[in-house]
């Protein structure tokens, strides 16, 4: 971990999780995949959930939206 700048930071703000799109706070653990970033919790039921769409229906990338 290295300390980051007031401009990143900012632009660090603007997180959304792709999973649920809810703005990911800053002091909430995220995490990075394939260019989008997802809650902590998210990535790990997306993980799961995206393990079990591509078995089921061999579907890649859909982004599951609005769904808390
Ligand atoms: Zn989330």
């Amino acid at each position: 971990m290295k300390k980051i700048h007031r401009d990143e930071v900012d632009s660090n703000f603007k997180v959304w999780c792709e999973y649920c799109s809810i703005r990911i706070a800053p002091n909430e653990g995220r995490i990075a995949s394939d260019g989008k970033i997802y809650h902590q919790n998210c990535y790990e039921r997306y993980s799961a959930a995206d393990l079990k769409m591509r078995v089921a229906s061999n579907r890649s990338g859909t982004a599951l939206g609005g769904k808390r």
